[in-house]
């Protein structure tokens, strides 16, 4: 089978003559359709580490979503020919944080397209427990978003917005773009979007935020309180960069909560000033991964009210998967598809 293999830092390679992976009696074997681009396979590319360890040669890729092609003796809930949305993350079940209901924190956490053979490949092999079918008439790309839907779902949950509330989304990238859906569905009345990219306004505009501006231009504070929404409940910071987290603690409103979810550098640092904090009572979180949130996912996208249409930005072979790991900012969510 055809496939894209991790050597190490910024070393990736088309194979044609990869052998199709062996599945066990637990295994499902999936034939790939789709699988975006994530920023965890851009950060691995360039050397750091996603949330698991990976050790190369891999083949990376972890938003998947395909046919399934072959099931092990002992799996009973999916057939071959079902159409499905992968979750990479695999939990061992067993350990402290696994029987206390946090699989996300497991001590043995391995996840596809990682530590295992990923979705950059005509064919994937993934365990029964990992697979949720979806309906045959879902574009695989939009099922392939299970995953990071999935993740922006269990960070919608730990944001608690309350219906009414006036939500802030620091970032109108791909990711940007799913929890500002996800967060007008869980009820925020007034959303507002900061994003450098003026090329990307109308497409945030559409997908529903009331307000749109440009932190490097706009006078924030000011532009808040013009139009009504100097009580932001929530802020979601979805970049992963020192002024964005930045942002996201200095508009957050009175008894604000701060959702830092995109993914930095490790070595990242931003200034905190305790005084401001105090006299809003901000509460600081960060969300990890996407623990029990993938069945939602796959419901709330095969329901058809999550846009990820709009958001897919390029759609590319296997072949040409060595143009999206080429650096600078991105248009929106990149699939390879088959
Ligand atoms: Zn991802
Ligand atoms: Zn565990």
């Amino acid at each position: 089978m055809k496939v894209a293999v991790f050597y190490g830092k910024e070393d990736i390679r088309i194979d044609h003559h990869y052998p199709v992976p062996e599945i066990g009696p637990d295994g499902v074997l999936v034939r790939v359709k789709a699988c975006g681009v994530c920023g965890t396979d851009l950060h691995i590319y360039s050397g750091a580490q996603g949330a698991t360890d990976c050790n190369p040669p891999v083949i990376l890729g972890h938003e998947l979503a395909g046919i399934v092609e072959k099931v092990g003796e002992n799996v009973t809930r999916v057939r071959p020919g079902q159409h499905v949305s992968v979750n990479p993350n695999i939990s061992c079940e067993a350990c402290t944080a696994c029987r206390r209901g946090d699989p996300h924190f497991c001590d043995h956490m391995m996840a596809t397209g990682v530590n295992y053979d990923g979705g950059f490949a005509e064919y994937c092999a993934v365990l029964e427990k990992q697979v949720f079918v979806v309906p045959d008439d879902l574009p695989f790309e939009e099922a392939a978003m299970g995953e990071p839907v999935s993740c922006c779902l269990h960070g919608i949950d730990l944001c608690n917005i309350k219906c009414g509330d006036s939500v802030m989304i620091v970032g109108g990238g791909s990711i940007g773009l799913i929890m500002l859906q996800l967060a007008r569905m869980s009820g925020a009345a007034r959303t507002v979007v900061l994003e450098t990219n003026e090329a990307r306004f109308s497409l945030i505009r559409s997908l529903g935020a009331d307000l749109v501006l440009n932190p490097l231009k706009d006078d924030i504070h000011a532009a808040l309180a013009e139009n009504g929404l100097d009580d932001i409940r929530v802020t979601i910071e979805c970049v992963g960069r020192k002024e964005t987290v930045e942002y996201a603690m200095e508009y957050a409103g009175k008894a604000g909560t701060v959702m830092i979810f995109g993914l930095t550098d490790p070595d990242c640092a931003v200034a905190y000033y305790p005084f401001g904090a105090f006299k809003k009572e901000l509460t600081v979180k960060t969300s990890f991964v996407n623990p029990n949130t993938q069945g939602r996912a796959v419901d709330i996208i095969s329901s058809g009210r999550l846009n990820l249409k709009d958001i897919i930005s390029e759609r590319l072979p296997l072949d040409r998967i060595g143009e999206t790991f080429v650096p600078g900012p991105r248009a929106g969510k990149v699939m390879i598809v088959c």
